[in-house]
C-alpha cells in the first residue's frame, strides 16, 4: 500500500534528468516547491522551462531521476498507476500555445472538458468566461488571442486542479489582456488556495503576482526561494571606484558589477547587516534582481549565492 499523498509540497523533483539526445534540457535538478505558492519560473530561451512545466505535468517522462507532484511520483517513478492518474487529474497544465480545439465553439470546449474531468465545475467555467464577455458560441478559432489565452485558462480552472502549471501565460496578451489574465487567476488562487507555476518572460509583472521565484539556466536551477526572503537578503551597493574592483565580481555572493566613472554598483547577496564605510546600501525590485540572477547565470554554475561584505 502506498503512503498518503502528502501535500504540504506541491513539487519535489530529485536528480530530475531530460535528455534529448545528447542535449541536457534539465540536468540533474533538485527542487521543492511548497503548497499555496503562485511560483514564477523565469530563465533565458532554451534554458529548459518548457521541459519541466512538461514533467511536473506529465506530458515527459524523466530521463533520470524523479519527479513527485502533490505527494505523489509521476509516470516515470514506482508508485501504482492508479495513484499517478489521480494525482495527475490534479493538475490543470496550459502550453505555451494554448491550443484549443479551433473548429470547437467554447460551449463544445466546456461539454469536452465536462466528459473528460471527473471533478469538473461547470459553473465556474460558465460564470468566468460571462465576466470575461466571451461568447460562448464563438468558434475558438475565432477568438483573439488573449481572449484564447482566457478560455484556456478557464478550462484548466474549471477542472479544480490543486496544481495549475502554465506555459509563458502572458506572451501574445496586450498589456490590458495581460492584467485580465493575470486577476483571473489571482481570483482562483485566493478562492481555492491553489498552486500555480507559470513560466514567464515578462518580468515586469512577476512582483505583482508571485510570492516564490525559481530560476533556471541551462538546464539547471540556480535559485528557488520565496520572493520576501529574496528581496529581503539582496541589495544594490553603490561605493567608490578604487582600482580593484575587477576582483569584486568574484566575491562570493556578488551577481552583477557594473563600473561607472567614479562608482562602481553592486548587486549581491548582503543579508541586512551594515555595509562597508564608503558604501551605500539600496532595496532592490524583482524585475532588477531577477535580471540579476539571469545576467550572473550566464557565466557562473549555479551554486547558491552567500553573504557578502564589501569591498
Ligand atoms: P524558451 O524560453 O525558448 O521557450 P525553454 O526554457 O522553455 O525555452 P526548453 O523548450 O525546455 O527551453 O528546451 C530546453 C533545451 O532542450 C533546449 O536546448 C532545446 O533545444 C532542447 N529541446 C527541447 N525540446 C526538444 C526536443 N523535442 N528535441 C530536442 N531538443 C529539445
Amino acid at each position: 500500500m502506498t503512503a498518503p499523498p502528502c501535500e504540504d509540497v506541491a513539487v519535489r523533483a530529485e536528480g530530475l534528468t531530460k535528455r534529448y539526445g545528447k542535449t541536457y534540457a534539465l540536468d540533474d535538478c533538485d527542487l521543492v516547491l511548497p503548497s499555496g505558492h503562485v511560483v514564477a519560473l523565469v530563465g533565458p530561451n532554451g534554458a529548459g522551462k518548457t521541459t519541466l512545466l512538461r514533467l511536473i505535468s506529465g506530458l515527459l517522462r524523466p530521463t533520470s531521476g524523479r519527479v513527485s507532484v502533490l505527494g505523489v511520483t509521476a509516470p516515470a517513478g514506482t508508485v501504482d498507476i492508479a495513484d499517478t492518474a489521480a494525482a495527475l487529474a490534479r493538475v490543470g497544465y496550459v502550453a505555451q500555445e494554448h491550443p484549443l480545439y479551433r473548429r470547437f465553439t467554447v460551449s463544445e470546449l466546456l461539454r469536452f472538458g465536462r466528459e473528460l474531468n471527473p471533478g469538473w465545475d461547470a459553473d465556474l467555467g460558465r460564470e468566468r468566461l460571462a465576466d470575461l464577455d466571451i461568447p460562448l458560441d464563438r468558434r475558438a478559432a475565432e477568438l483573439s488571442g488573449g481572449q484564447q489565452a482566457q478560455v484556456a485558462l478557464v478550462l484548466a480552472l474549471a477542472k479544480r486542479p490543486r496544481l495549475l502549471v502554465l506555459d509563458e501565460p502572458l506572451a501574445q496578451l496586450d498589456p490590458l489582456a495581460r492584467r485580465e489574465f493575470l486577476s483571473t487567476l489571482m481570483a482562483a488562487v485566493a478562492e481555492d488556495g491553489i498552486t500555480v507555476l507559470f513560466s514567464s518572460h515578462v518580468v515586469s509583472e512577476l512582483e505583482r503576482v508571485c510570492d516564490w521565484l525559481v530560476l533556471i539556466a541551462g538546464g539547471r536551477i540556480h535559485l528557488s526561494s520565496d520572493v520576501d526572503t529574496l528581496l529581503a537578503d539582496h541589495r544594490l551597493l553603490v561605493g567608490p571606484r578604487n582600482g580593484h574592483d575587477e576582483t569584486l565580481g568574484s566575491a562570493e555572493g556578488v551577481l552583477t558589477v557594473a563600473l561607472g566613472a567614479r562608482h562602481v554598483n553592486v548587486v549581491a547577496r548582503t543579508g541586512t547587516g551594515p555595509v562597508s564605510p564608503g558604501w551605500e546600501a539600496h532595496p532592490l525590485g524583482l524585475e532588477d534582481l531577477v535580471h540579476a540572477y539571469l545576467q550572473h547565470a550566464r557565466t557562473a554554475p549555479p551554486a547558491p549565492a552567500k553573504e557578502v561584505r564589501l569591498p
